[in-house]
């Protein structure tokens, strides 16, 4: 396999949170970097904070667009000569309970994570094969993909369908030299707009806490008693698609500072 260095990444909803971090260390890893988000400009700041054009640019996609997804994966061609390693990364929680939960939220949560990382992966995939040169697809699926999400069905139900895009696609592809794995994020408060968008003050709420105390509180129900942060998702998926990792594929890793099995 490739070194970081001479990789070209992209990651999806990379203009915030665990997806910027994921960006900024693959940057810092050496590789050039695409940052694709629904707005261009805020991709084109994030992408601007790495460095210059010469090693990461942002361009404007909606995951549920395959034209725009298409057009992304056509820039980092044009920018960097190839692709090497894509994140589905980009994503939203509603945070609803079942009876507030519209058939309109199911099929956002579905269409930006479900369909959206099925057609990002799709798109990359066909890219990644005519390379013949290997590659990596990750996926930031979320520890409510295995563990029952607390009133939250939408947006857990479609992390576990991302979960099995993981599985599923290890397998298609691996005869292409394609590992595809995913990583299961918990309680990234900090840094992560998810929260700031709304999910915080709601998960605040059902847990009887200050909203700035949530990273706090979300520590103190781990194994280590740590907050996760969007550097610790993002280190991951520099060690899964690094040099050393080469025979793993279809697998999870949780980044959650461990859930206590009772
Ligand atoms: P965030 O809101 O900071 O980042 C999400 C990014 O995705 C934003 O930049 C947003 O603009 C972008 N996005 C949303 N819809 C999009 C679309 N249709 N097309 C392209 N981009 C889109 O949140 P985050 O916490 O950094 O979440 C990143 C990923 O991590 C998500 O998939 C989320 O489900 C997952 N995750 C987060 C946590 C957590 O604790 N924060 C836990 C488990 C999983």
């Amino acid at each position: 396999p490739k070194s970081h260095a001479t990789r070209v990444a992209l990651v999806t909803g990379a203009a915030s949170g665990i997806g910027k971090a994921i960006a900024t260390r693959l940057a810092k890893d050496g590789a050039c970097v695409v940052i694709a988000d629904l707005d261009l400009e805020k991709a084109q700041d994030a992408a601007a904070q790495l460095g210059s054009t010469d090693v990461a640019i942002g361009v404007q996609a909606n995951v549920t667009s395959a034209d725009e997804i298409q057009a992304a994966i056509d820039a980092a061609v044009l920018a960097f000569g190839g692709l090497d390693l894509v994140v589905n990364n980009a994503g939203l929680s509603l945070s609803k309970p079942l009876l507030d939960t519209t058939e309109g939220d199911w099929d956002l949560q579905h269409n930006v994570m479900a369909k959206g990382s099925f057609m990002v992966s799709k798109a990359a995939a066909k890219v990644l094969i005519e390379q013949k040169m290997g590659g990596d697809i990750i996926y930031i699926s979320s520890k409510n993909s295995v563990f029952a999400g607390p009133k939250n069905i939408a947006y857990s139900a479609t992390k576990a369908d991302q979960a099995h895009q993981v599985r599923l696609l290890a397998v298609e592809l691996g005869e292409h030299g394609v590992k595809v794995n995913g990583i299961n994020p918990d309680g990234v408060v900090r840094g992560s707009g998810i929260f700031s968008g709304g999910w915080g003050a709601k998960r605040a709420a059902v847990y009887g806490v200050p909203e700035e105390e949530l990273g706090a509180y979300y520590a103190k129900r781990t194994i280590l008693g740590r907050e996760v942060l969007p550097e610790n998702v993002a280190n991951a998926v520099s060690v899964l698609t690094g040099e050393d990792l080469t025979h793993t594929t279809g697998l999870h890793i949780p980044v959650d500072a461990g859930v206590a099995a009772a």
